[in-house]
């Protein structure tokens, strides 16, 4: 008989009455599986007694924000040719209106007379009475309104989704009492990592490296009192203190991986020792049309110091579009090649990689080396030549996708790696195409501005150069939203800029290069365009599906000025570089994320005249108006809070964090596929400082116990997971 429970993060959530297949089967799909699971899916607000206001008193808080608590007396619907519906709520101590002008006959199907809500929104006086139009609202069941009513009590209102809602798991009612559940009998057998273990067996060992300190040095609270403080919080301020320890664990487990990381590329066999004084670099230096700015100077001689030591380089080259990456790398690889090294540049797309092998081809005409492009789609003859360059030592640089990944790609002596816009790239790939050399350096570069707190948890193996500064000649683009009721005046401005000899891009959104609707759209665009709208100019069509070799003529005529205007997906959205493009036109902006319209609008503006934006978009993604869900609501505000952003700066940096409030901190740049693990609880625009400190320690402790062998450090190395547990062991010998 087996009388040890199992660990809550081996209960599935069925163990808990009430949990049936069918609503396991909903909070599966939500990645709830097991009872921690459950116990980690944190409030994402709550509804503070201390600070509801009763409807006697809404009056005094005209044009503020605040939330109210009622019961629904009535639901009409007002107004004859500017509709209007008005649900009135009333407490025990006065009534007000909540009033809706969009969304009417959704929002009227979704109140029911008696209902208690929760409103949040801005006080508003229609003639005596009190309003809210369009509050947040949150429907509260009725036993837990009589509790949080009399006594006082703080409401946790949970993340939910249309599926969990039917499956029973509301914001409040369902989740609530199924953790609840889950907190009386679960939550004693939950391991706090820094607990110090029972019976340490000896005595020094755990004067050194005792995890309870650890809490201490933080004001930390115990683990279990934190999961239970973060549901059932009797003040704000002990929710404040309960999160303050789970975003530190957050962290904490976060930095150790990255430490792992970064010892295991420290402690790895010794790389080659450059020396960087390269006669190819000189004379490339010497024979650019520009002089490089400070800041390409100063990250350049970062880069080479670390290509001088023997420990393998690992950098990240941070620097916003347009900054000039390309040149710091290219010299950078000369220094390889000078020293009989081979580099490797990898890039996303395959339109990049033609485009800097070109560029790159150019560039080194005068200096004598042989330079190769790698990628998926090449005659096989002309691959198998490229490969025996490469495995021979024949080819010093070659540049490709990630068919530089593939098995068959042997190289002589690699010496230089160089990752172009890595947040393409997860860090797996980083260490494959790392491990095709004994030990070589690797320079990543990256154009997305990201916050520091970010690059210190993304990037936090790696160090970091930036270039915070953008050649002189640049002028700023200036950056338009134009509706698409009205393209006739845009058409008319490509006209006009086309007629004093500069080129544009039409951009077309493909979220998905397989999206067949919206690769059709685009080509029947593309069609209108050439043969109504611009007869008489040079047009072409550049898209993911064509084959390379039509994608590589379409942007050479582009490049030789033999077209006039490339209408495009976003296949062009990194990297691409025509300084004689000056407009960027973007359809159907509000499909676009933040960064990527950064970087689309970066595709212009590259040369010493003045450049445009244009985002064009329809009225009714922009506007509030027509009839919406609370979804479309959020959706659409947030899509005209992206444009404006976009239009209102040039600073990348600005813009990323735009980007992370609206995305919330859990989804960035689609860093999911990057193995960046999800953050829960944790804020990486907020919590700066808890970072900072959870991230000292692991550094620390990794520092001195490497494997986690010590048994002070076994409740740690169980916290970490399987995954990462795994990666303990190959730590030495990768
Ligand atoms: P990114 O950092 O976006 O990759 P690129 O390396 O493509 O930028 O450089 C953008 C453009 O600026 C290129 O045409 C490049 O030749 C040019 N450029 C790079 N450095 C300078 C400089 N110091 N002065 C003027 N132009 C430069
Ligand atoms: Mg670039």
């Amino acid at each position: 008989m087996n009388t040890t429970p199992p660990p809550p993060s081996e209960l599935p959530v069925t163990s808990l009455p009430g949990v049936g297949s069918f609503r396991a089967q909903a909070l599966g799909a939500a990645g709830i599986r097991t009872v921690e699971d459950l116990l980690y899916h944190f409030p994402r607000r709550y509804l503070d007694r201390s600070t509801i206001v009763p409807m006697t008193e809404l009056y005094r808080f005209l044009n503020q924000t605040v939330t109210t608590i009622g019961r629904i007396t009535g639901v009409v619907t007002l107004g004859a040719k500017k509709k209007r519906l008005v649900v009135t709520i009333r407490d025990l101590s006065s009534s007000m209106d909540l009033v809706f002008f969009q969304g009417i006959s959704y929002w009227q199907k979704s109140f029911a007379r008696d209902e208690t809500l929760a409103v949040s929104g801005v006080v508003t006086m229609f003639g005596r009475r009190p309003n809210m139009v369009h509050p947040v609202i949150d429907r509260l069941e009725n036993e837990e309104t009589l509790e949080f009513i009399n006594t006082g009590g703080i409401v946790p209102v949970y993340p939910s989704s249309a599926e969990l809602e039917k499956a029973g798991f509301n914001r409040h009612g369902g989740f609530r009492k199924a953790i609840h559940l889950a907190l009386q009998r679960h939550l004693a057998d939950i391991v706090d990592p820094f607990d110090d273990p029972p019976a340490a067996a000896d005595g020094e060992t755990r004067a050194t490296a005792a995890p309870a300190s650890i809490r201490d040095r933080h004001a930390l609270q115990p683990l279990r009192d934190a999961l239970q403080a973060i549901h059932r919080p009797r003040s704000m301020e002990a929710r404040d203190v309960a999160r303050k320890r789970l975003v530190f664990d957050e962290f904490f487990l976060l930095s150790l991986q990255l430490a792992l990381q970064k010892r295991s590329n420290a402690t790895a066999e010794p790389g080659i020792a450059f020396r960087i004084d390269s006669p190819r670099a000189r004379a490339l230096a010497a024979a650019l049309p520009f002089t490089l700015t400070k800041a390409q100077k100063r990250v350049l001689r970062e880069i080479t110091a670390d290509m001088a030591k023997p420990e393998p380089m690992n950098r990240l080259l941070q620097g916003d579009v347009g900054s000039g990456k390309t040149v710091v790398a290219l010299l950078s690889m000369l220094v390889a090649v000078d020293n009989g090294h081979q580099c490797a540049l990898m890039v996303p797309t395959e339109i990049l990689a033609e485009q800097h092998y070109r560029t790159i081809a150019a560039m080194v005409n005068d200096v004598g080396l042989n330079i190769r492009l790698l990628v998926g789609q090449q005659a096989p003859a002309m691959r198998a030549d490229v490969l025996a360059g490469v495995a021979g030592g024949t080819v010093d640089i070659v540049v490709g996708t990630h068919a530089l990944l593939e098995g068959d790609v042997a190289f002589h002596s690699l010496g230089l790696v160089v990752i172009d816009e890595q947040h393409r790239f997860g860090v797996m790939q980083r260490a494959a195409l790392r491990r095709k050399g004994a030990m070589p350096d690797v320079l990543v570069m990256t154009a997305t501005p990201i916050p520091r707190t970010l690059s210190m948890t993304l990037y936090g193996d790696l160090d970091v150069s930036v270039i915070d500064e953008l050649p002189a000649n640049r002028k700023n683009i200036k950056t338009a939203i134009r509706f698409d009721d009205d393209t006739a005046t845009v058409h008319e401005f490509l006209r006009g800029e086309v007629a004093a000899g500069n080129q544009a891009y039409i951009v077309f959104p493909l979220v998905s290069e397989s999206e067949k609707l919206d690769l059709k759209a685009a080509t029947a665009e593309y069609e209108r365009l050439r043969t109504e709208v611009f007869p008489d100019l040079r047009v072409g069509l550049l898209h993911g599906q064509l084959p390379a070799k039509e994608k590589d003529a379409v942007m050479m005529r582009f490049k030789r000025h033999e077209l006039d205007i490339l209408v495009s997906t976003t296949v062009i959205e990194v990297g691409v570089d025509v300084p004689n493009a000056t407009v960027m036109v973007i359809e159907h902006a509000e499909r676009f994320g933040l960064a990527q319209l950064h970087q689309l609008r970066g595709r212009v503006g590259r040369g010493s005249k003045q450049a445009w934006c244009i985002l064009v978009t329809s009225r009714a993604a922009f506007y509030s108006g027509g009839s919406k869900s609370a979804d479309e609501w959020k959706e659409q505000s947030d899509a005209r809070k992206r444009l404006e952003t976009l239009r209102d700066t040039l600073d990348g940096f600005r813009i990323s964090e735009v980007d992370m409030e609206i995305r919330g901190p859990g989804d960035l740049w689609g860093t999911a596929q990057s193995g960046f693990p999800e953050l829960r609880i944790a804020n990486l625009l907020t919590d700066g400082d808890v970072l900072a400190e959870a991230r000292a320690e692991a550094f620390r402790i990794i520092e001195t116990d490497p494997q986690l062998r010590l048994p002070a450090h076994a409740q740690i190395r169980a916290a970490l997971g399987p995954k990462l547990r795994a990666r303990l062991t190959t730590a030495d010998i990768a």
